[in-house]
């Protein structure tokens, strides 16, 4: 084959492989108006992804940690009408959650908590619940231990506004206790349909409280931190709460986080950072 047909050919195949990403709305080339897709997955798929890791006694296989999930394709763009889309359908969720009764935390809290950040987000943060300053302006991680997420989000290179960060219950537990696991079920329905609406190619989840609620497994953070695990094929990073670091503020523990916070960095093939 002559230089020119090998060209040709190449061109064929890159031609018919365009055509055919184009088809199924693929990454080549976003097709507009794709409906979002759902990331549930067949029971089926769920017990087979989670076979890979046994899963400790009294979690289900379904939600149970796996090892660490194929990686996603990066997101290439942030199409204002699929921004504009999926920026409607996580307001019309908040709406919810603030007329929200479905469990007790909704009679001891000042303002619900949505959720905020880009509606398009690589990238969410997820602790357990709102605190008190949180409460009182009805935005997540403002406080102290908001400020300190501030900062390892901006350490990793990103700012507070591109990435998403929301909570596995959205009222305020009293005294900042850690939410119950029937709050936590009850509250679980936002939280997933924000995570389907986001897409997000990774997920930090932060502290014992959300990892135990989001992983379903009675795993400590202590052990579970610094290993990819996996919620419906989205790699998830648990690592330490902010509020734990600032309470046991070690030279160990914010080495710890930041070493967790670089294996995400790899995985969104952000620039590696200076120690
Ligand atoms: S914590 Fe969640 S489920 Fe409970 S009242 Fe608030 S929004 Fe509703």
């Amino acid at each position: 084959m002559t230089i020119n047909e090998t060209v040709r050919s190449l061109v064929r195949a890159t031609r018919q492989i365009i055509e055919t990403e184009r088809a199924l709305g693929g990454a080549v080339l976003p097709a507009q108006g794709t409906p979002l897709p759902v990331i549930e997955r067949p029971a089926a798929a769920l017990a087979e992804s989670a076979e890979s890791v046994a899963a400790p006694a009294g979690v289900s296989a379904a939600h149970a940690p796996t090892a660490a999930a194929a990686p996603r394709a990066p997101k290439l763009h942030s199409d204002p009408a699929v921004l504009a889309r999926k920026a409607a359908a996580l307001e019309a969720i908040a709406q919810e959650i603030r007329t929200c009764c479905c469990c007790g935390l909704r009679a001891g809290c000042t303002h619900a908590v949505p959720g905020e950040g880009n509606p398009d987000a690589r990238l969410m943060f997820i602790g357990e619940g709102p605190g008190a300053d949180e409460d009182l302006q009805g935005r997540p991680f403002v406080g102290r231990a908001g400020q300190l997420l501030n900062k390892q989000i901006e350490a990793m290179g990103l700012k507070r506004e591109e990435v998403f960060i929301a909570n596995v219950v959205k009222c305020r537990p009293p005294g900042n206790r850690p939410p119950t696991p029937e709050e936590a079920a009850a509250c679980w329905p936002f939280l997933k349909r924000q995570i389907e609406i986001i897409e997000p190619e990774v997920i930090v989840v932060l502290g014992n409280a959300a990892a135990k609620a989001l992983l379903n497994t009675p795993i400590g953070i202590t052990r579970l931190r610094g290993q990819w695990q996996e919620l419906w094929g989205v790699p998830v990073m648990p690592t330490f709460h902010p509020a734990y670091v600032l309470r046991q503020y070690t030279v160990e523990n914010r080495r710890r986080v930041w070493d967790d916070l670089q294996k995400v960095m790899e995985r969104l093939g952000l620039p590696k950072k200076k120690d």
